[in-house]
């Protein structure tokens, strides 16, 4: 006990007095050493530390990044914000070093946007117990440090001159060991830019910056308007049945675990008992939520990629709802991102409906619940985006009800790394088999609408997934350096034949179109186009239907 006490009041006693420059080098220190596990993995790769210049570039890198970090330091720190800041900055890098090295995560402004638009519930299912022995040792005892460190005082010009001179030395020292490895350096740069994400803390700072600029900027102007010249060709004045058009946009859901495009496991037997068609070779326009789901519905597509412009302009749905169709987003998920905006949205996340919801997710057959409410109630053509949860993870395992759970062993935590791989494609596989039912259920809805409206159906996942492969999980890596499984997706489609009918849709030459290459932007173009709406901005080239239509 004495011992104890002791070391207790040696330890209150101990409080060393530091320069707030001095502070910030040895953060600045503390982060390249313990946090940037990823960044120093790969700038290094393919490098031998038998020969010598590996340890000078490695050296100089280190230096250079310590000063980097150093700089952006001494530009926010003094005397009062040093503590909270470096506190909360250690804290939240902690967290995110940790999914970087369990996830191979990069925080690019996109990824970054994914996680500022997650809601509570998808972080709450990241969270897990595997990561507190890492918050121990890389957050809370530095922390413990940190607060007992006391700040020098200095008169107010001798600060500002220490603070401005440490600043010109710390980019002289950036400079020099940059060029001291320039040779090296330019063409790792140029080959592959995503690396430089992988910097951390500079990463999410950088990002986070950047999306909340985008942010304001485009809060201020008024969205674009998309297609203002869109009429229903004449068509329609011969149709005797409205129209019921569903597109169910999936999550997370990759093609080269679907059943229908030739997985080794029958992922899909409910779909395949049915007429779909279904494409085989799609690649999405991005690799997390946010970027593809506003540009799967928009006219630049991945082709014309160009964030801001997709962020600020109209989307399909606007076109459909300008043309006098009733449409309706309803959500399983973290919202429609922006997709939605200007029509009807129904947020059924947070239902109570005990069958589907466990009083905090609910099943993706949520969102089939009331809609023979919503029909008896509309009395034209109607179009529904469903919005799944889908295979969202890394909690795949509460994705699906005990029903279908066919694999097995599965995984039954959020730390993927903790099961086995064949447990966490078990787990990914059962979620698709009840996404394969939920489509399958869909569709007998659809049937069931035989004699009130013309039905059909497009289905088409988000992004892909990596389960394990080369040590990557979960989706979200830059896309020019994204391996295929996370943007080869699945798309099937279904058509009632009143659909197909009135609209002289040739079933069998779209099943012969959907065995070559497709992707996100063929979405707007073909929706408009089995729909039969006139607009300028509509492309026949990317109307994966125009050919099978008269
Ligand atoms: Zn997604």
């Amino acid at each position: 006990m004495t011992i104890l006490a002791s070391a207790f009041g040696r330890w209150r006693k101990w409080q060393p007095t530091l320069r707030v420059e001095t502070l910030a080098l040895i953060a600045s220190l503390y982060f390249s050493l313990a946090f940037n596990g990823l960044f120093w993995k790969s700038w290094l790769a393919g490098r031998s530390f038998a020969q010598a210049d590996t340890w000078l570039f490695a050296a100089c890198l280190f230096v250079a990044l310590t000063a980097l970090h150093f700089i952006l330091l001494c530009l926010v720190l003094n005397r009062w914000t040093a503590k909270p800041l470096l506190g909360l900055l250690i804290v939240v890098t902690a967290f995110a070093a940790y999914y970087m090295s369990t996830f191979t995560v990069f925080l690019d402004p996109s990824m970054l946007r994914n996680v500022l638009r997650t809601d509570v519930k998808e972080a709450g299912e990241l969270f897990s117990v595997g990561m507190l022995p890492h918050l121990f040792f890389y957050a809370l005892l530095p922390l413990l440090l940190l607060f007992r460190i006391r700040l020098r005082r200095d008169s107010f010009r001798r600060a500002v001159l220490v603070r401005l001179l440490s600043i010109f030395l710390a980019l002289l020292v950036v400079a020099g060991s940059l060029l001291l490895i320039f040779k090296d350096l330019a063409p790792l740069m140029r080959n592959n830019k995503e690396i430089r994400y992988l910097i951390t803390p500079g990463n999410y700072l950088y990002s986070l910056a950047r999306v909340l600029g985008a942010d304001a900027s485009a809060a201020t102007r008024p969205r674009e308007p998309v297609g203002l010249d869109a009429v229903k060709a004449e068509s329609w004045q011969q149709r005797k049945k409205p129209v019921l058009f569903v597109i169910v946009v999936g999550e997370t859901a990759r093609a080269a675990n679907w059943g229908l495009s030739g997985y080794t496991r029958q992922t899909t037997p409910e779909l395949a008992q049915l007429d779909v068609v279904n494409f085989s070779q799609v690649t999405s326009c991005g690799t997390n939520t946010e970027v593809s789901l506003p540009c799967m519905f928009s006219v630049y597509g991945r082709r014309k990629y160009d964030d801001d412009k997709i962020r600020n302009s109209e989307s399909l749905l606007n076109i459909l709802d300008r043309v006098g169709m009733k449409v309706i987003w309803r959500d399983n998920q973290s919202g429609c991102k922006g997709v939605c905006t200007g029509v009807e949205e129904h947020k059924l996340g947070n239902s109570k409906v005990s069958e589907w919801c466990d009083g905090d997710r609910c099943l993706d057959e949520i969102l089939l619940h009331g809609l023979d409410g919503i029909l008896a109630d509309s009395k034209g053509n109607l179009v529904l985006v469903l919005h799944q949860l889908g295979n969202h993870g890394p909690a795949y395992f509460k994705r699906y009800p005990p029903a279908f759970r066919k694999f097995e062993p599965v995984c039954e935590t959020a730390d993927l790394a903790k099961c086995s791989r064949e447990a966490v494609v078990n787990t990914y596989d059962n979620a698709l088999l009840y996404t394969d039912h939920m489509l399958a259920q869909t569709i007998a809805f659809l049937k069931r609408q035989d004699g009130k409206f013309d039905t059909a159906m497009i289905y088409l996942s988000d992004h892909g997934e990596s389960l394990g492969e080369s040590g990557l999980y979960l989706h979200g890596v830059p896309y020019s350096i994204a391996p295929k499984v996370q943007v080869e997706v699945p798309m099937v489609m279904w058509f009632s034949p009143g659909f197909a009918a009135s609209f002289s849709l040739d079933k069998g030459c779209l099943k012969q179109r959907s065995g070559l290459p497709a992707s996100h932007d063929n979405l707007f173009h073909t929706v408009l186009g089995l729909l039969d709406v006139r607009t300028g901005v509509y492309e026949r080239s990317m109307d994966l239907s125009a050919t099978c239509r008269p």
